[in-house]
């Protein structure tokens, strides 16, 4: 009798455990109203400077547009093929610290949330220039000056080609097969008076490793860049848009499309690079917002794109 019933009672915790482990409870989501005929989800309820900020909206009902404010900033939604909606926004790496209204028009209704932005302490590394670099003529003042003279010059240009829909339904993936992170989003570089803020991410990557499309998009940039090295830009639509840096190789060029994993080029060490890698950013630009996010920060937030 006692067997039967630690037996029933052992069975019963491995029920338990089988529920949770199969069922887990869905992170970075959560559920802000449940008044039909839509729902907001978004993917945090707080941010830190670089963040990402998703908006899902699901709906029964059949809007034309939907829009929101972020403070004073327009968030554009595009629908999705599962007929859901989405904005994605954030907090730029240099947003003032404090509370942001979220506000989106649901035809007559209005969702609102003030979401609060957080400070991030980024770390100070020293502006590295090795003597090969300085041999090809890099030096810490001419980077700088390449980089807002030149290379920013010419990539603006083309974060003014807006497309206000998504390209992508689904969410986006990394650039490489292989993670690791060898240089830090947001961190300070100085040397002396010249102060550089790296706002992308460095990714280990022998040379003529192949680097993937993060998403669909239309490739709106390949060209060679001083400091940047052979680049390729992504167009996701929704004014998201992806920066691959320093490659040896493209495989797409300007005006054609990609699909998500499509392999856009190799990656090598051209420009100011020091070993080879892939420098990777993902910039927000619509006409009223230029953003520089933390990107794999903004990859993990697509994810809750795929919760029911
Ligand atoms: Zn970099």
């Amino acid at each position: 009798m006692i067997l039967k019933i630690f037996l029933s009672f052992l069975l019963s915790i491995c029920f338990i455990f089988f529920i949770f482990y199969y069922f887990p409870v869905k992170e970075g989501a959560s559920l802000l109203e449940e008044i039909y005929p839509w729902q907001v989800f978004l993917s945090s309820n707080t941010l830190a400077q670089g963040d990402t900020l998703a908006i899902r909206i699901k709906t029964e009902k059949d809007f034309k547009e939907i829009t929101a404010t972020f403070g004073d900033e327009q968030v554009p939604f595009s629908k999705l093929q599962n007929s859901d909606w989405l904005g994605i926004t954030g907090a730029s790496v240099k947003k003032e610290p404090g509370k942001y209204k979220l506000s989106v028009n649901l035809g007559d209704e209005v969702f609102g949330k003030n979401i609060a932005v957080a400070e991030r302490n980024f770390p100070i590394t020293e502006l590295a220039v090795m003597k090969e670099l300085e041999e090809k003529g890099y030096t810490p003042s001419n980077i700088s000056q390449n980089i807002a003279q030149k290379d920013n010059v010419s990539i603006y240009d083309v974060f003014k080609i807006y497309t206000p829909t998504a390209f992508f339904n689904k969410p986006f993936i990394f650039p490489l097969k292989k993670i690791e992170v060898v240089g830090l989003f947001g961190s300070i570089r100085k040397s002396n008076d010249i102060t550089l803020q790296h706002l992308g991410v460095d990714l280990e990557a022998d040379e003529d490793t192949p680097v993937y499309a993060v998403n669909d998009g239309r490739v709106v940039f390949s060209e060679e860049l001083i400091d940047y090295g052979k680049t390729i830009i992504i167009d996701h639509g929704l004014g998201i848009y992806s920066l691959y840096l320093h490659l040896n190789k493209y495989k797409f060029t300007k005006g054609q499309n990609v699909k998500e994993g499509d392999v856009i080029g190799l990656s090598g060490n051209t420009g100011y690079s020091i070993a080879p890698h892939l420098h990777f950013s993902i910039k927000i630009s619509r006409p009223d917002v230029f953003l520089s996010i933390d990107p794999l920060k903004f990859l993990k937030s697509t994810q809750f794109m795929d919760n029911e």
